[in-house]
């Protein structure tokens, strides 16, 4: 199998430049530097790239929709706040090859002839900030960062800064907000981040693996990275595979790949003596897969929204018949509601809705119709909030009660029907700062809009 993204963050030594470069680091960065930036983006429009984030956004279509202005460069903002439940796959990049997604940061950045770049990392990921900046400290010495790379005419500054540990600050226009020092409330478009974006300026957002894609795409060209993947779906997918799974981990595998096969063989299969029960395959925000449903499905974008879900992040839960779905169901709820940032009320009002009767569920005092209801509040939340953190939050109690209802259902009969609606809401804005010791140890610059900022 063609691996882009894993080959070499196999080497233990990975993280070091001289090693990295070795294993043919920058080599793409070097032969942007002699292409006309329209030229980068054309080669990355042709390779059928499409956004690692959810979304599955074509990136060189993203890049053209920007509006340039030479008196107002765009900017590159790298979105590292990867807090989708499940997910941990840009961790795992940046934590093992950082000069990649550093790569690939300068490449987009070139493309879009950005002069400043941020990597937006989420604040529980303090732990990776010596390594990043170990990174970007060589590269910087090296000169393939700063003022006139590798003596060219084009000057990059990559400027890293820690979010507010809040789901909501990988919104792309809540991570704008909280970079510009506000509260992570995302934006009502348009206009769209491309004409107005970060400071008021034409903004790009890409998320860490789709960027880590893009040295490779420049070094073996478009063709090659479209002859890897499907036709939809050209490319490699790295998935982390967490829950009830013999070998939990991140695995790259080709767009295409059968997701049982995934379970099976890369996944080790079930635990022993177990079987699997559902596999939620795109972090908790998509619609969960009952075992029945996983064969035929291959892991794709096209393939994931036939089967009634969707790729999302890759982040693959995997639950066996020992778990019970309703308490499984209580945790995401409960998720959702305390990271609904309270900017619109069906979200801010509804995900707590939602959980208040996923917990009187469970604890014995739940009316005879609340089922229903949960679906009638989905209902009502789903298209009508500013941003997706509504609809992801209706996903999973939709597809769970819908699914597994029998099991819902035998806790409606254990329960007491005349309890009076025990409302609660728990919405409430993004939370301040939380950073570990070791983002404390490196000398932090002069901040960024209040956020810890880092420059090496
Ligand atoms: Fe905030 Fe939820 Fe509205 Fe998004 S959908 S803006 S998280 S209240």
């Amino acid at each position: 199998m063609t691996k882009i993204l894993s080959e070499q963050a196999e080497y233990p030594d990975q993280q070091e430049l001289t090693a990295a470069k070795r294993r043919g680091a920058y080599e793409a960065w070097h032969q942007v530097l002699a292409q006309r930036p329209a030229d980068v983006i054309g080669e990355v429009a042709d390779s059928g790239l499409r956004g690692r984030g959810g979304a599955g956004f074509p990136t060189g279509r993203k890049w053209r929709f920007l509006q340039f202005d030479a008196e107002r460069p765009p900017y590159l903002l790298c979105n590292a706040d990867e807090s989708e439940p499940g997910t941990f796959k840009d961790h795992w990049l940046l934590e093992r090859d950082p000069h990649r997604v550093i790569e690939g940061i300068l490449i987009a950045a070139y493309a879009i002839q950005a002069r400043e770049a941020f990597l937006y990392i989420r604040g529980e990921y303090a732990s990776l900030l010596p390594g990043i900046g170990r990174a970007l400290e060589e590269a910087r010495a090296e000169g393939l960062i700063g003022p006139n790379v590798l003596s060219s005419d084009y000057s990059l500054d990559i400027i890293v800064v820690v979010g507010a540990g809040a789901y909501i600050c990988g919104e792309e226009t809540g991570l704008m907000e909280s970079l510009e020092g506000k509260r992570a409330y995302p934006r009502v478009r348009p206009p769209f981040p491309a004409v107005r974006g970060f400071n008021g300026r034409p903004t790009v957002v890409n998320n860490v693996e789709t960027l880590a894609n893009l040295p490779w795409i420049i070094h073996h060209g478009a063709e090659a990275f479209r002859a890897v993947g499907t036709s939809d779906s050209p490319g490699t997918k790295l998935v982390s595979l967490s829950g009830c799974i013999s070998r939990p981990g991140v695995y790259e595998i080709p767009m295409g790949y059968p997701l049982q096969q995934l379970l099976e063989q890369e996944g080790g299969g079930p635990l022993p003596d177990r079987s699997f029960k559902a596999v939620i395959p795109g972090g908790t925000s998509v619609p969960v897969l009952t075992a029945e449903e996983i064969e035929g499905v291959t892991i794709d974008f096209e393939s994931m929204r036939q089967a009634g879900t969707l790729l999302g992040s890759g982040g693959m839960i995997v639950f066996d018949d020992s778990v019970s779905m309703p308490p499984m169901l209580r945790a995401i709820s409960h998720f959702y509601a305390t990271e609904s940032c309270g900017e619109c009320t069906p979200c801010r009002e509804g995900t707590g809705w939602m959980a208040a009767i996923v917990d009187r569920l469970l604890d014995g005092r739940s009316q005879i119709d609340d089922l229903d209801r949960l679906l009638r509040i989905g209902n009502n939340i789903e298209g009508r909030t500013i941003c997706g953190l509504g609809d992801a939050a209706v996903q999973p109690v939709r597809s769970f009660v819908s699914k597994f209802r029998q099991e819902f259902e035998a806790l409606l009969h254990e329960s007491s029907i005349s309890n009076a609606p025990d409302w609660q809401t728990h919405g409430h804005g993004p939370r301040t700062a939380r950073h570990g010791s070791v983002a404390d140890e490196i000398v932090r610059s002069e901040p960024v809009a209040g956020r810890p900022t880092y420059r090496w």
